[in-house]
């Protein structure tokens, strides 16, 4: 489900809009974050939305998505006719330049030849959309159909063994296609493509996290006025961005909530403490929660009950530190990202009155939401982090699950076992980040392709035997876990080198009193998932 194009989100006014409509493309969102890396903001509408409708968000360009239809099957979705008549340039993305083709009078044929993955593209007349572009290069593509005759007045640009037509254009009509996905990293060249539609457009590259950050204050200016605002802070990148970007527009006005439930990993509260705390104008409330969370979990072994239990601990002293130090508040600050609003279909409302349970609050008290990373992609949250001065540590942060280190400790958590686990999880994020492999202490300009997604140590309830300075031990193994992944849909076991292992199991062992053996998981998601429990 795409967001509601009806009202215009706070940034459309702001900055050019480009509008990606939506055919059931597998890739949608990267369409609009491509967009968006060439400094032009893009939002994702769906494919058939009126064209009233679009032409009101005043789209300087618009961008026909893939789709998995046939566009002459019966219910292939279709764009409103008339966008086509709007004067705004139109590119067209496999199945959108297929429909391109069909309403402007090209051809699209099923040749009974399908182009799946990478694939030799020719180009044959670069055309302004190829302009600069090589002759022969590889792009990646996943289609049936293939149009077989350009839409009137329009050049062939390239071709590829089975597509007669992979891209095509008509500047003065202002349409653009390719067959071929610009926007996967598995074509190469496909970021030019975007930058030479974008250029087509005249649209201002204005869309940077300095200009975001300046509308988002404005915005929450607008939206919260001298209103006190309350934010429950997690240590992670989400929630500290939001706070930081509130901090930003009404810092005097806003108190940030910290529950450290015990389950953090070392030195973690220090950095949100550090980051929010005595330095900046905003009140940051710590409730040391720890001995409570534990009391919880004393004889918990169900890694289901073990979750329900710091959940639901969590609101209660959420509940509590929102009652005592900010029970005026009338505003909720929440992390919510672009992609939780796509996929909730609620594009359109910039502000939700929660009436009971937003973020686990009690019912009795109302909340206005104020959600500055609502039209944000995660990349972006991170940018937008960076330029407001937030530490690194805490921008670039493995992503880490609410119940904490609860679920890395198998069986019963223990203040003790805790202890033990913390200790392993340190040594081996020290090594990782020597041997450069994480992303947060890597330097800012490090590519995103060599780092390691999450990793973290699982104390099991098993003991094992060892023999240390020739006395035999009965002790605990600490199990290493290191993905990567993309998007923690799929991950893979990173491939560590032995000696950086060794390293790290060698000062495991010796530097953690209890622990005797280490074991690495070489498990990829699926079958495994990420996390043990
Ligand atoms: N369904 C169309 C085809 O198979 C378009 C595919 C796509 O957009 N990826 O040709």
């Amino acid at each position: 489900m795409a967001a509601d194009p009806r009202e215009p989100s706070l940034e459309s006014r702001t900055f050019d809009t480009v509008l990606v409509l939506d055919f059931g493309a597998q890739y949608a969102q990267v369409i609009a974050r491509r967009v968006r890396e060439c400094h032009v903001y893009s939002e994702i509408v769906p494919g058939e939305t009126p064209a009233a409708e679009l032409l009101a968000r005043r789209p300087v360009g618009i961008i026909l998505s893939g789709g998995p239809k046939s566009v002459y099957a019966g219910h292939a979705p279709r764009p409103d006719p008339a966008i086509f008549d709007a004067g705004v340039p139109i590119l067209g993305i496999c199945y959108g330049q297929q429909l391109i083709a069909q309403a402007l009078g090209g051809e699209v044929a099923n040749t009974g030849i399908a182009e799946f993955g990478r694939t030799a593209l020719d180009v044959t007349e670069p055309g302004a959309l190829l302009a600069g572009q090589p002759v022969s290069q590889t792009v990646w593509m996943s289609h049936n159909d293939a149009v077989v005759r350009p839409p009137e007045g329009a050049r062939v640009l390239a071709a590829t063994r089975h597509s007669p037509a992979a891209a095509f254009e008509d500047p003065v009509r202002g349409v653009y296609g390719v067959q071929y996905h610009p926007e996967v990293s598995h074509t190469p060249r496909g970021l030019d493509v975007f930058e030479a539609f974008l250029t087509a457009t005249g649209a201002r590259r204005t869309w940077t996290s300095h200009s975001v950050i300046e509308a988002a204050v404005a915005d929450i200016r607008a939206q919260v006025g001298d209103g006190a605002v309350l934010c429950g802070l997690s240590g992670g990148v989400d929630s500290a961005v939001a706070a930081a970007l509130v901090a930003e527009a009404v810092g005097e006005q806003l108190t940030c909530v910290f529950v450290d439930h015990g389950l953090l990993r070392h030195d973690e509260a220090t950095q949100v403490e550090e980051a929010f705390g005595a330095s900046s104008s905003t009140r940051l409330v710590t409730v040391d929660a720890a001995a409570r969370f534990l009391d919880r979990l004393a004889g918990v072994t169900d890694p289901e009950e073990k979750r329900k239990r710091i959940g639901t601990e969590f609101i209660r002293v959420f509940e509590e530190a929102a009652r005592a130090h900010a029970g005026d508040a009338a505003f909720l600050v929440q992390g919510t990202l672009y992609p939780d609003v796509i996929e909730s279909g609620h594009g359109s409302a910039a502000t939700i009155k929660s009436h009971h349970n937003v973020g686990g609050l009690p019912e009795d008290m109302e909340f206005e939401l104020v959600e500055p990373l609502r039209w944000l992609f995660k990349d972006e949250v991170r940018r937008v982090g960076e330029e407001l001065g937030l530490p690194r540590e805490i921008v670039w942060r493995q992503p880490f699950p609410g119940p904490g280190l609860a679920v890395r400790v198998i069986g019963e958590v223990s203040a003790e076992r805790l202890a033990l686990l913390r200790a392993a999880d340190r040594i081996l994020l020290d090594e990782l980040r020597r041997a450069g492999l994480d992303r947060a202490t890597a330097g800012p300009d490090a590519g995103d392709t060599d780092f390691v997604w999450q990793s973290f140590a699982v104390l099991p309830t098993i003991r094992s035997v060892g023999v240390q300075g020739d006395e035999r031990t009965y002790g605990h193994p600490v199990i290493l876990r290191a993905v990567t992944s993309e998007d923690a849909m799929t991950a893979d076991f990173a491939r560590i080198d032995y000696d950086v292992l060794e390293r790290i199991a060698g000062r495991i062992i010796n530097e953690v009193p209890g622990i005797n053996r280490v074991a690495y998981d070489v498990t990829s998601k699926p079958p495994g998932t990420i996390e043990w429990e």
